[in-house]
């Protein structure tokens, strides 16, 4: 489903549930697209780029892949580009993270750009593979929604060896400054909504050849 179709559809609504006592989000696994019901704050630019990963992240999922998606920015805060994981399309590929597709898009087609006056977005916190790729692509300025307890990298950065600390003492990995609602959003993308188990079975077939 494309972004305007996810745009328009989010105002259909089948039930709610409140959380934290301030979000209200829709629950129906099957319509993730209708997750999506409260506007991003025109104050907040976080928010802007927060609803745009979330919306990706969804796409992701109804195509089968993780739910995580991710865009660029430049230094106008002008939208450069845009990605969702893709593991699981047209095959298993295990690298396709968001963060990997969209840094794939960076340097095949926008080789001119400034890394260093770029940020990334991205739904969930950063995995160890995703963390390197970043740490080599120049990009200095990473904001996340969800933290991932279970594969981000951002609280781990100790366990690099020399070189790559060093190249991570040139890169800041934090929280947007959105909306809880989007946080919590993501987060409940990957947690609650998606069906983890069947995903790693998937992982697992793939391994085997299946
Ligand atoms: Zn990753």
């Amino acid at each position: 489903m494309s972004i305007a179709m996810v745009i328009t559809c989010y105002c259909y609504l089948i039930g709610t549930i409140v959380m934290n006592g301030l979000l209200t989000v829709t629950v129906n696994p099957m319509k993730f697209d209708q997750l999506i019901n409260q506007a991003p704050c025109p104050e907040n630019r976080d928010d802007t780029w927060a609803r745009l990963c979330c919306e990706l992240a969804i796409s992701a999922h109804e195509q089968g892949n993780y739910a995580v998606g991710a865009l660029l920015t430049n230094a106008d805060d002008e939208l450069l580009c845009t990605a969702a994981n893709s593991v699981f399309s047209c095959g298993y590929h295990s690298d396709r993270h968001a963060e990997m597709v969209l840094l794939n898009q960076l340097e095949d087609n926008l080789p001119m750009q400034n890394r260093l006056e770029l940020t990334l977005y991205v739904s969930l916190e950063p995995c160890l593979m995703c963390y390197g790729r970043i740490l080599l692509s120049g990009i200095q300025r990473v904001r996340y929604l969800a933290k991932d307890p279970d594969g981000g990298f951002a609280d781990h950065l100790h366990l690099l060896p020399p070189a790559w600390r060093n190249l991570a003492s040139r890169v800041t990995v934090e929280p947007m400054e959105a909306n809880d609602y989007w946080k919590t959003l993501a987060a409940r993308l990957i947690s609650e909504l998606q069906d983890r188990d069947e995903m790693r079975q998937q992982v697992k077939n793939a391994w085997a050849g299946k």
